[in-house]
């Protein structure tokens, strides 16, 4: 089989060190031939990223600023994008964020702006993301956003992250009905836990993934490179059919119990 994803430009958004599942996919785009684009927050991560994408051997990365929680910024990006490539041909949106301090205790204490800037950032960036992107898309394509299972069940300490996942999992199947015309996918990808700096954000994360390695099937956890592996089959020509769609990559954790 040749390189999966040869001549398809994808645009990367996420990625903050090598523990980031951004980076996870990235990596394996990288070994299928993709030209990626990836987008940064803030000046000091663009030295962050630009120094780590070279050590990590990618010369010359294409890097593009962007703060989802800035209309501009993400209206911004996409202009950038548009003097970089003719054609997009996939997005991977892997970030979330949520105050430290609604990530613990009761629910019932999360502020209204807590509340607010874990939707703003962690869904309805997809949102914006999905209509700067789409008149790029003139291939069709996919675009893939992160989720948890937080999103279904109550899962302790995760809170107004999992009502922002709940969010973003329905407009995955909102944004999969108004892209399909133009045969352009979108999916999530429900990840099990994975150490990232994100997660360790979250009170006893610790625990959570040693409960997780004796309840899921598999009972291990699961890998960064499982994760992108089925980045890599929605984004190819192999995940074409799937759309509006929630793929658990969790060692099979969500069905027991
Ligand atoms: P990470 O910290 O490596 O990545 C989060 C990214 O979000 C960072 O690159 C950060 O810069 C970016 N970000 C935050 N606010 C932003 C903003 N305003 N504008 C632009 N970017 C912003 O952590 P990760 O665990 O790799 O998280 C990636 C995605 O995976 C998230 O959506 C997360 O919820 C999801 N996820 C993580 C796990 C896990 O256990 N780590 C499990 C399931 C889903």
């Amino acid at each position: 089989m040749g390189k999966l994803l040869k001549d398809k430009n994808i645009l990367i958004m996420g990625v903050a060190n090598k523990w980031s599942i951004a980076w996870g996919i990235a990596k394996k785009f990288i070994k299928e031939e993709a030209n990626l684009i990836f987008t940064y927050l803030g000046d000091k991560s663009r030295l962050h990223l630009e120094k780590f994408l070279m050590e990590e051997g990618i010369d010359n990365p294409k890097l593009i600023e962007c703060d989802v929680s800035k209309d501009e910024d993400i209206e911004n990006a996409f202009k950038e994008l548009r003097k970089e490539i003719d054609v997009l041909h996939g997005v991977v949106h892997s970030i979330a964020f949520a105050n430290k301090d609604e990530l613990q205790g009761f629910y019932y204490n999360t502020s209204r702006e807590g509340y607010l800037v874990a939707q703003d950032i962690s869904s309805y960036s997809l949102v914006a993301i999905s209509r700067n992107a789409q008149p790029l898309m003139t291939e069709g394509g996919s675009i893939v956003t992160l989720s948890y299972l937080g999103a279904e069940r109550a899962i302790t300490n995760y809170n107004v992250m999992g009502v922002a996942k709940a969010a973003l999992e329905a407009s995955v199947r909102y944004l999969a009905v108004d892209l399909g015309i133009n045969n352009v996918t979108v999916n999530s990808i429900s990840a099990g836990p994975v150490k990232t700096t994100s997660a360790k954000g979250i009170r006893d994360f610790t625990k959570l993934l040693r409960g997780f390695e004796d309840v899921a099937p598999l009972k291990r956890l699961v890998t960064t490179e499982e994760i992108a592996n089925t980045a890599l089959f929605l984004c190819s020509d192999l995940g074409t059919g799937v759309t509006g769609e929630n793929i658990h990559v969790d060692c099979g954790y969500h069905i027991v119990g």
